[in-house]
């Protein structure tokens, strides 16, 4: 078979199966994206892209409200004007809206079928080259309301995949696919006892439907997402709660950065509840009851809920076709994205590997890379670079660090373009291995960490050493200067 005559059906259009079909069909295959809700998925709707767009307007306020210390003094005294909400949600949602349009156009000026639809795998074709069969149904067929209660499409669906309006197939049908990618993503985590209300009970892709700013948010799970949403709300002037379960803010990242967001969240006036786990949020007549396992009680205006997601991998088809899913109900992938049936694929937070859209997004790449027969390079997740986007914000590029390599911090409350710019908080800590200086990772704290971690990820991959990082020109004067001089202690240390 050429890569022409393989037909390619992709289970969900975040970045994990949008990035897999403008793989495919460059490569030259017949590829057909089936999603339920948007092109661009979760990532780009719900998750990643509102919530960043949202920062960024909190960032603003950060500065703003933070930079007398530059001279400045905007208004008199602390009189902000309150934030007008409603217009940051508005164009946060048109703003993902707007992203999911471009990357359907995208999708469908380089040739791949978009079809609006929840799909199944429904079994293996009779006919002689085999495949997976596909079934799709257009949200609100038989006035069934679509996923997140949705009306159907135009009122009248077509039926059997007939064309409706605009030619567009609005009922249902089926697809015959020689390689499918299941990219189904990821949903909020429930907990039971703190079943979201919409209004006051919240998941995080709800928060953009509020008018006003809460008076008090409190936010329940103190992961990444928890924390950008309380440092974010607590920037734009709500009071905020963070209720964690741990002895700190952020457990799944490294010590010292989750050590000074904490300092900053404190400094800012946020209330860290740590050890505190939430048994149940309920509603109370103007606003919520947060209930500890120990008792205590926590009163707000709002609740997010934000405790993690759970695959969306049930009623698929998945069991059915012999796809292993783990004890979580991720479907188990190889580093090539294989499950164990052949001809299906998986990426993207379905498989629970790094809920991360870069990595859904080249789990999604390496798919089909490798089904189309490409040069393809196995996911390697020491090389994947992340980001919490708080204020400042948390890069990390490669493994956790652990007794064999050698580390240097260099605090940025030296660096000269820091004290230009008013902001102490943060630092860049690299690690390389001892006896070769190949550098294997870094942590930065700072503002803009995300764009300042790249030359630490381009050496990582490359497998650069200390010196050849320390001796790189940098900018004088700019925060990237440190990630040098940290390069160059590090060789000091290393001849020491
Ligand atoms: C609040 C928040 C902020 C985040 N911020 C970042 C960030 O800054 N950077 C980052 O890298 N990651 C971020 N993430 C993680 C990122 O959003 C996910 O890792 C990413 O969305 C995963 O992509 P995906 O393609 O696997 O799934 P998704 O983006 O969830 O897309 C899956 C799509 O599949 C569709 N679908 C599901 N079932 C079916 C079906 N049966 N038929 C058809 N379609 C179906 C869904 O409608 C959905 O559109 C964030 C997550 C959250 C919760």
């Amino acid at each position: 078979m050429t890569r022409a005559q393989t037909r390619v059906v992709v289970l969900g259009g975040g970045p994990g199966g949008y990035e897999a079909s403008l793989v495919a069909a460059q490569l030259g295959a017949a590829v057909t994206v089936v999603e339920a809700e948007g092109i661009g998925g979760s990532a780009v709707l719900t998750d990643c892209v509102p919530s960043k767009t949202l920062i960024a307007t909190a960032q603003v306020l950060a500065r703003a409200r933070e930079s007398g210390q530059l001279g400045l003094q905007l208004l008199a005294g602390d009189g902000w004007a309150p934030v007008d909400l409603a217009a940051v949600n508005s164009r946060v949602l048109a703003l993902a809206a707007a992203q999911s349009a471009d990357i359907a156009e995208s999708l469908r000026s380089r040739g791949v079928q978009v079809v609006t639809g929840t799909g199944r795998l429904a079994g293996r074709d009779a006919g002689p080259r085999g495949g997976h069969r596909i079934a799709w149904s257009a949200p609100g067929l038989n006035g069934q309301p679509g996923l997140n209660g949705q009306p159907g499409l135009n009122g009248e669906p077509g039926l059997n995949g007939e064309p409706g309006l605009n030619g567009e197939p609005v009922a249902g049908g089926e697809l015959i696919a020689d390689v499918v990618l299941v990219a189904t993503g990821a949903s909020p985590r429930v907990l039971p006892g703190a079943e979201p209300d919409g209004e006051r009970i919240l998941t995080w892709t709800q928060l953009y439907g509020l008018a006003e700013l809460p008076d008090h948010l409190v936010v329940v799970g103190s992961g990444v997402t928890g924390a950008e949403f309380a440092g974010a709300y607590r920037s734009l002037g709500a009071r905020v709660t963070l209720v964690s379960s741990r002895d700190r803010v952020l457990p799944g990242e490294d010590a010292d950065a989750a050590g000074v967001l904490q300092d900053v969240f404190a400094r800012r006036g946020m209330s860290v509840l740590a050890r505190s786990r939430a048994a149940s949020v309920t509603r109370t007549d103007d606003g919520v009851t947060v209930t500890l396992t120990d008792g205590r009680r926590v009163t707000g205006s709002h609740c997010l809920v934000a405790v993690g997601s759970v695959p969306n991998t049930s009623g698929i088809g998945l069991v059915e076709a012999g796809v292993e899913l783990t004890g979580s109900g991720n479907v188990a992938v190889d580093r090539v994205s294989r499950t164990g049936v052949p001809g299906l694929y998986a990426a993207g937070d379905c498989t629970g590997v790094l809920l991360l859209a870069s990595v859904a997004a080249m789990q999604g790449r390496i798919a089909m890379w490798h089904a189309l027969g490409d040069a393809v390079t196995p996911l390697d997740l020491d090389q994947v670079c992340a980001n919490v986007f708080t204020d400042p914000e948390i890069a990390t590029i490669g493994p956790p660090p652990d007794d064999s390599v050698r580390a240097v911090t260099l605090p940025l409350a030296g660096n000269a373009r820091a004290k230009m710019q008013g902001f102490g908080d943060g630092f860049v800590k690299l690690y390389c291995r001892p006896a070769t200086g190949i550098l294997t990772g870094g942590v930065v704290v700072a503002p803009g960490a995300s764009e300042l971690v790249h030359p630490l990820s381009l050496a990582v991959a490359d497998r650069l050493t200390v010196d050849q990082v320390a001796q790189a020109f940098t900018v004088y004067p700019s925060l990237s200067g440190s990630i040098a001089e940290a390069a160059r202690r590090l060789h000091t240390r290393a001849l020491a």
